[in-house]
């Protein structure tokens, strides 16, 4: 702590040394990440972004699944349709980062007229093929949002984490809903009781690839200044409980990236999480944190 590093990517407050870690997930090389703590809004943020950052994506970042693997897939993200549809009806949605397109397609089949905004080529090919979702192209979606009719819903799925600039897509994402539309976010907490723990070992800072951390009082004030009214936070749901599962099975390899999790350390993985159930599904103390936000001026946000 005390270095002073540069300026916060979500509100270009001060931030300072918070700590280093490797990329222990996937271990693309041995390289050391620096990461820094906004002073003001308390985001975790990787100090420099590689320029090379594609290459930790590389090598089936994105797994293609055959079509019975999609529908599979589908089924796990039902919980997430679930949500959207207690506060909404179905609209035009528009899902930034949908990769393969699990959550597109259970969206599509509730009624939801999906588009996504993917950078991936193959992953944009199979939304238009296979899901049947229309997908655009494009690593920069905040000009892809100015340009789209207004949706009804604006879903972000572990995917703010990895935006270099988050506050411009939130901002496109303010201005394109409609009045009482939805924007739905997911992101990894770094109030998350097993960061606290685990530090550079904990599965979520998936550095390189994680480039911020926003805490929810942070991300709920920014979406409030941008005229979006916090609907709920939802901290308990079948994603967040594999978050913290996940964040102890890893933590406890010494090389998380090299083959699969021996059957013991899964096993004690579980223990773990049912153990400190009480302390991680409640009080905002677990690996991720959903919430979802409610347009309130659309027009005259728009307009501003
Ligand atoms: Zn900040």
């Amino acid at each position: 702590m005390g270095v002073i590093a540069g300026p916060c990517r979500l509100c270009g407050g001060r931030t300072a040394a918070a700590l280093t870690a490797t990329d222990r997930n996937r271990e693309v090389d041995g390289r050391r990440f620096a990461y820094d703590r906004c002073l003001t809004c308390a985001t975790i943020q990787l100090g420099g972004v590689p320029g090379d950052l594609e290459r930790y994506y590389d090598d089936g970042y994105h797994g293609v699944p055959t079509p019975g693997e999609l529908r599979a897939h589908a089924v796990l993200e039902a919980h997430k349709v679930e949500l959207l549809r207690a506060h909404v009806a179905p609209g035009r949605l528009v899902e930034i980062g949908p990769s393969y397109g699990a959550f597109a397609f259970a969206a599509s089949e509730a009624g939801f007229d999906v588009t996504g905004i993917e950078m991936d080529a193959d992953c944009c090919a199979f939304l238009e093929r296979t899901v049947g979702v229309r997908a655009i192209r494009s690593a920069g979606p905040e000009a892809v949002l100015a340009r789209l009719p207004p949706s009804r819903v604006i879903a972000m799925w572990h995917v703010l984490e990895h935006l270099e600039h988050p506050g411009r897509v939130l901002e496109a994402a303010a201005a394109n809903l409609e009045p009482g539309g939805l924007l739905a976010i997911a992101v990894p907490n770094p109030h998350a009781l097993g960061f606290r723990v685990l530090r550079g070992r904990w599965a979520h800072l998936d550095a390189p690839r994680h480039l911020c951390l926003v805490p929810h009082a942070t991300l709920v004030e920014r979406a409030r200044t941008l005229g979006l009214e916090l609907a709920t936070t939802v901290t308990d749901d079948p994603f967040a409980r594999h978050c913290n599962r996940f964040a102890w099975e890893y933590g406890l390899r010494r090389r998380p990236a090299v083959g699969s999790s021996p059957t013991p350390v899964v096993r004690a993985s579980q223990v773990l999480e049912k153990l400190l159930a009480p302390v991680e599904r409640t009080g905002l103390r677990g690996s991720a944190y959903t919430v979802l936000f409610r347009s309130a001026l659309g027009g005259a946000v728009r307009g501003r």
